[in-house]
């Protein structure tokens, strides 16, 4: 498949190394010192012996297992390299199911029996590390007599320095595993997904007629949305700094509604927070791109190039970690969670997602020749199959208990997944349905005999911001990712799915071919037959509207709204079965994931609880009764009645105290972590709820001299 299409980026971009590019491959704006601060392919160029330079890039190329004999040279590179760069310890970094990332810092220098200290960094501490794996959660994996578990280093994602003003540590990429093997992180499975959509997106390329690509990688290019507020405000508020977000707050008297922050001008001590976040990032090698105001006050985007999946989702790890302590240094705090203030938009991640080719070619990206478009249908098909397929393991994807304030509240896409295709697309998937050229389709076929299709549009221009995910020109959109959540999840998902239609549209394809059939014919059957089956999942329209909702239903589509009703998928025969078939993760591994997530919801609600429990009884409520006290000393008629109002409020929000205190201690004596989230779901949210409401409305009433908090206005517009 000889396509020479200029790329935005180069083939390298997302190839095994791919962020490891050397500053002449990607130069960043100004005089930004991109990579400065990795171990990239450029300094292992002029570090490492030329053989085992050559050696580790083949078999890096190749994906295959390292030689332990490279490891040692490795090693003594990358230390002499980190510690010139001021660097004298190193960690194993990694991605625990917690869905942060951890460090165990280990220092380069060892003691010698002189009583000095020699620098050392063997291989062997290289390629693995044991940190204490009883501190991260496992689900049940690791049984409480095996507390160990080892990371184990990927190549493939490049060694950085992260800086701090006492000192430089060098981090070193790794997977999490328990000695037995299974995974016990985000990142394992993440590669696994990537090899099998490689190894099926091969198989149908050499039957679509491409023999030269050698390996197909995934990229992720995350558009993350944050809000900063100043830190004094933060430090003011219990619920911001022990759970992420205001569990308190009535809503400002100016919303969004003026519409003048959208792509307004940015203020400058947060464009000074941006140029040095990106500035930092860029001495990191991720390369970031854009950043503009987001629909609500003090809400902001930044957007990477994208990579291959694998150093992609590493990168967007170290751009959330990165962005929190650069925003510190300008008094600020940056907010990731998915709703920080209630009725004021929340925020997302898009997590655009395609398939690129070694040779450099993007298999979502409609071409120039007929030959080219048939390619990219037959993978775009494949999408809307695994997608329809698996739309309720998508949807559990990216739960979480901050999503559950955000999707299908109108500002988000709901809980339904479907896809947007655009008009252009539609029709000609409509139209290969129908098996016949439509004259008024600008999509028709040119064919005689054969159906060959135009050159499709590139670019399309349509666009619907509502919907779950979307194609937007080269690349499918997921954007119902939750603004703190890794992508490390959705994108193994997405793969392993677009790995199982792949391959079963390729059988189809196949047995097609060796019927007889022409290739073109032969892949419009396959598309013929496998839209009609999926064709469901397609929506083009406004996904906020209250008859999607319906229509959805008739439809046959899920739409799990909250996290307990979406975990379970993770564990449904279905998901077990794709998941094993293409060596993703185990039963045992998703069974693992499902009660660390499960768990998580639970404890995190808890903790939103009694904080808010707390608040009410020991700030608000005393604020209230203040307010009383001074209208006791106050006289008039005016006043009375103001008492009147102030004391039934008060009254009832000692109700809604007791009745959430209550709440809080009524949990169910249970094994099943599912039925204490459903208690929580069911009982404590409402309780919470119900004291909110009543505290919000105090909250307009009381002086503003006795309310404890920070309000909405300050927080949101105060730059
Ligand atoms: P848009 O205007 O559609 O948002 P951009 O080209 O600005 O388009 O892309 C938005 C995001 O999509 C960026 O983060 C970019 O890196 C990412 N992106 C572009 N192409 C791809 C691709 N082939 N695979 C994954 N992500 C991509
Ligand atoms: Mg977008």
């Amino acid at each position: 498949m000889a396509r020479t299409r200029q790329q935005n980026v180069t083939a390298a971009q997302w190839t095994a190394n791919g962020a490891a590019l050397g500053a002449s491959d990607l130069t960043a704006p100004g005089s930004y010192p991109f990579g400065e601060d990795v171990f990239s392919l450029d300094a292992q160029r002029k570090r490492l012996p030329k053989d085992v330079f050559k050696r580790l890039q083949a078999t890096l190329h190749r994906g295959e297992a390292l030689d332990p004999s490279l490891a040692d040279a490795v090693a003594n590179a990358m230390r002499e390299w980190a510690m010139e760069k001021g660097a004298t310890h190193f960690t194993h970094w990694f991605q625990p199911l917690t869905g942060s990332t951890a460090e165990k810092h280990d220092s380069f220098y060892a003691p010698t029996s002189e009583g000095t200290a020699i620098a050392e960094f063997s291989g062997k501490e290289l390629i693995q590390g044991e940190p204490d794996a009883s501190s991260f959660p496992t689900g049940g994996v690791r049984a409480t007599f095996e507390a160990r578990g080892y990371t184990a280093w990927d190549p493939t994602s490049p060694a950085f320095i992260l800086e701090n003003p006492n000192g430089a540590l060098l981090c070193i990429p790794t997977a999490f595993a328990s000695w037995t093997g299974e995974a016990l992180d985000h990142k394992i499975p993440l590669l696994r997904s990537m090899d099998a959509l490689s190894k099926a997106a091969l198989r149908a390329l050499r039957l679509l007629g491409d023999s030269e690509s050698a390996r197909v990688f995934t990229t992720v290019g995350p558009e993350q949305e944050y809000f900063l507020i100043d830190e004094q405000y933060y430090f003011e508020r219990p619920d911001l700094y022990t759970t992420g977000r205001t569990l308190f707050g009535a809503k400002p008297p100016k919303g969004h509604e003026l519409d003048d922050h959208y792509f307004g001008s940015i203020p400058e001590r947060i464009l000074a927070f941006m140029l040095d976040s990106e500035r930092e990032l860029a001495r990191l090698g991720v390369p970031t791109k854009t950043r503009h105001n987001e629909v609500a006050p003090n809400q902001y985007e930044i957007a990477p190039i994208f990579e291959n999946s694998n150093v992609g989702s590493d990168h967007q790890q170290l751009t959330m970690q990165v962005m929190q302590n650069v925003a510190r240094r300008y008094g600020l705090v940056c907010l990731l969670h998915e709703k920080p203030f209630a009725g004021v938009n929340g925020s997302g991640k898009h997590n655009n997602w395609s398939m690129g080719t070694d040779t450099g070619l993007n298999l979502l990206e409609p071409g120039d020749t007929p030959h080219e478009n048939i390619s990219f249908l037959f993978f775009c098909s494949a999408v809307l199959a695994a997608v329809n397929r698996h739309q309720a393991l998508l949807r559990a994807s990216v739960a979480n208990i901050g999503q559950d304030h955000r999707l299908g509240a109108n500002e988000a896409p709901p809980a339904i997944i479907s896809i947007f295709l655009g008009a252009e697309l539609l029709k000609i998937f409509n139209t290969i349905e129908k098996g016949e050229g439509d004259p008024a389709t600008p999509g028709s076929f040119l064919g005689l005999g054969t159906p060959v299709l135009p050159p499709l549009p590139m670019h399309g221009g349509d666009r619907n911001r509502t919907s779950p995910f979307a194609f937007t020109g080269n690349k499918f959109e997921f954007r119902a990712l939750g603004a703190s959540q890794s992508t490390a999840l959705p994108n193994t998902v997405l793969n392993t799915i677009a790995a199982q239609a792949i391959d079963q549209l390729s059988d189809k394809l196949e047995a097609q071919l060796e019927g007889g059939a022409e290739t073109a014919e032969a892949v419009l059957a396959v598309i013929k037959e496998s839209y009609a089956a999926h064709k469901r999942i397609v929506f083009n329209g406004d996904n906020y509207a209250e008859e999607w909702h319906k229509e959805a239903e008739e439809r046959g589509l899920f739409n799990l709204k909250q996290t307990p009703d979406a975990l379970p998928w993770l564990i449904n025969e279905q998901t077990v079965e794709v998941f094993s078939r293409y060596d993703v993760l185990s039963e045992r591994e998703l069974e693992s994931r499902y009660e660390v997530f499960v768990e998580q919801y639970v404890t995190n609600l808890n903790i939103e609880a009694e904080t808010a429990a707390d608040m009410a009884r020991t700030l608000l409520l005393p604020a209230a009764l203040a307010y009383q006290a001074l209208l006791d000393d106050a006289e008039g008629k005016g006043v009375e009645r103001l008492e009147a109002e102030i004391v039934e409020l008060t009254d009832s929000f000692v109700e809604t105290i007791f009745a959430l205190e209550e709440a809080n201690a009524g949990h169910p004596e249970t094994e099943d972590i599912l039925e204490a989230a459903k208690y929580v779901q069911s009982t404590v949210i409402p309780a919470m709820e119900a004291a909110r409401e009543v505290a919000d409305r105090l909250e307009r009433i009381v002086p503003d001299s006795l309310w404890p908090l920070p309000k909405y206005a300050e927080i949101l517009f105060i730059k």
